[in-house]
């Protein structure tokens, strides 16, 4: 055992000097998923260097015993060195007994320091790290060319990159998988349809068909090629699910609404079509009107702000548009201009001089296409979820 993880961890390290991050294998993809960035680390709270991969058990001993320090789910932590390094910095700076919880495992009375996402701190670096990972994932996931598959519909032995394949199922099968952009893990969605189809079961509405004709037949009348986003079985492969730090609270209130596989509902297909019903209700950038339609908030904010969202952001990808959301909603609480920056103590003066000025546009594109506005700066903005709904 031990003997075969050295040799895995070796080949990783040999690997990554060559690609842009070497230790992300594509076939584990979903899995697990490891760290990204391979190197020693520092102990957070000694001197001692550890070669993560190569003596993570090692290091874990290390922390309990001597530090008497426990890691939350330290095995599946994304970028762990970059996790170390962020606690070793903050104890440098206070003792670790001011800012982690002391707590009592066993009958004896040692005391153990649980890091755990229950500090706030904590699970704002988890959630970082986090996304930084599936972000860079995506962006393999968008350059490699190296990607093979069967198509699941028809004879194409296709290889190439993967949004060219998302892009023939949509264009010769019309299968809806949406913006290839909001996708993540796409090779492990694909086999999912694909085994999901293979059973005679319905993608979008989980039915059970006898044959793969009828089958066929029902999903392209239906239009149930597509994914049921209330299906939380799909939630790893949209990146949005991952902006949020908190997305599981979101799917709990989603489950009451899950019957689509009860017997009795299969009857009116009509309703799974719109998964969109239990409305996220999105509120203007500029000001606290309220709206459940993002394109009707949009023709309020360009009638009553000048501001044409959709002209806007016609230059920008998706992770523009929404660092640009997160930083006015931002500058919208700090009471400050998006354009100008302008600081005001009352938001009355902030939206006069935002009409008077005719400030609700653009700023210089850097000061907002910055990592830190990938974070949302309220939870569960539904604007963030929508913005690709938006139409010209
Ligand atoms: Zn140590
Ligand atoms: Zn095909
Ligand atoms: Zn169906
Ligand atoms: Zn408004
Ligand atoms: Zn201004």
């Amino acid at each position: 055992m031990a003997a075969k993880e050295v040799k895995f961890c070796e080949e990783l390290e040999s690997e990554s000097e060559s690609k842009m991050f070497g230790p992300l294998n594509f076939d584990e993809v979903g899995t697990h998923s490891p760290q990204v960035t391979y190197s020693e680390v520092v102990c957070l709270l000694c001197d001692n260097i550890f070669n993560i991969p190569l003596s993570f058990e090692i290091f874990v001993r290390h922390l309990f015993e001597v530090h008497n320090l426990l890691i939350e789910d330290v095995q599946t932590m994304d970028n762990l060195p970059e996790y170390i390094r962020y606690w070793r910095d903050k104890f440098k700076q206070t003792p670790i007994e001011e800012i982690v919880p002391a707590i009592r495992i066993d009958s004896s009375h040692r005391l153990f320091f649980m890091l755990s996402t229950l500090l706030e701190d904590d699970k704002k670096l988890r959630h970082r790290l986090k996304l930084e990972h599936v972000l860079k994932v995506q962006e393999f996931e968008r350059t490699d060319t190296s990607y093979t598959r069967m198509c699941l519909f028809c004879k194409l032995d296709f290889e190439g990159k993967r949004v060219d394949f998302i892009a023939h199922l949509e264009n010769h099968h019309n299968m809806q998988l949406g913006n290839p952009q909001n996708l993540v893990y796409i090779e492990e969605l694909v086999e999912k349809i694909a085994e999901t189809v293979d059973k005679l079961i319905c993608m979008f509405c989980n039915r059970l068909f006898p044959e793969r004709m009828v089958l066929k037949e029902h999903m392209r009348k239906k239009l149930h090629k597509r994914i049921n986003r209330r299906n939380s079985d799909y939630d790893k492969f949209f990146i949005v699910n991952y902006l949020e730090s908190d997305k599981k609270a979101k799917n709990v209130n989603r489950e009451k609404d899950e019957v689509y596989t009860s017997e009795d509902s299969l009857n009116d297909d009509e309703e799974y079509y719109d998964w969109n019903e239990k409305e996220d209700v999105i509120i203007c950038l500029f000001c606290d009107k309220r709206e459940t339609d993002i394109n009707i908030l949009c023709l309020h904010m360009e009638a009553d702000h000048g501001f044409d969202f959709a002209e806007c952001m016609k230059e920008f990808d998706f992770y523009q548009k929404v660092k640009f959301v997160n930083y006015v909603r931002r500058q919208m609480h700090r009471k400050r201009c998006l354009y100008c920056d302008v600081a005001f103590t009352a938001v009355r003066s902030l939206q006069n001089h935002l009409i008077e000025e005719e400030h609700c546009k653009i700023p210089d594109i850097k000061v907002f296409d910055q990592p830190e506005f990938y974070f949302p700066t309220y939870e569960n903005d539904a604007f963030l979820y929508l913005i690709d709904d938006v139409e010209d």
